[in-house]
């Protein structure tokens, strides 16, 4: 008599047990690894949750290209377009809180207060944002 079904073995099992309860975390990246032509195919998780170990190569069209798990250098930072101007302002306030000493000694230099660099600053902060610039912060 012949099986119908597949009985999976218990480490598969356990394997799929263990990265359920380990998703993997909205904002990592994750690359997979074709082991038949070595293409790498590169990932960010939008949304947290389980992903496949293997899946098909985007070159060679082989199902052989596996996951490393996330096992990679994770970006620490990432570039945003902030909401709007008050956002913008929040941003150079948190520079400015960040570095305040650097930019005590910049006022010196240039002869000039902590309120008017700071408005320096802002106004270049809004060019930049006006022109569709991007502010870094770390990722969260
Ligand atoms: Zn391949």
């Amino acid at each position: 008599m012949t099986k119908l079904l597949t009985i999976l073995p218990a480490f598969v099992i356990e394997k799929m047990l263990k990265k359920k309860q380990h998703p993997e975390k909205r904002g990592m990246v994750n690359v997979y690894v074709c082991s038949h032509c070595h293409t790498q195919i590169t990932f960010v998780y939008l949304d947290s949750g389980v992903t496949p170990d293997t899946i098909q190569c985007a070159n060679c069209k082989k199902p052989s290209a596996h996951s490393c798990a996330c096992r990679i250098d994770q970006p620490d930072s990432v570039w945003f377009r902030p909401k709007n101007m008050g956002e913008v302002k929040q941003i150079m306030e948190n520079a400015f809180a960040h570095d305040e000493e650097q930019y005590i000694t910049s006022c010196k230099k240039q002869g000039i207060g902590i309120k008017d660099l700071k408005k320096q600053i802002l106004q270049n902060y809004i060019i930049h944002y006006n022109q569709g610039g991007l502010f870094s912060r770390k990722r969260v």
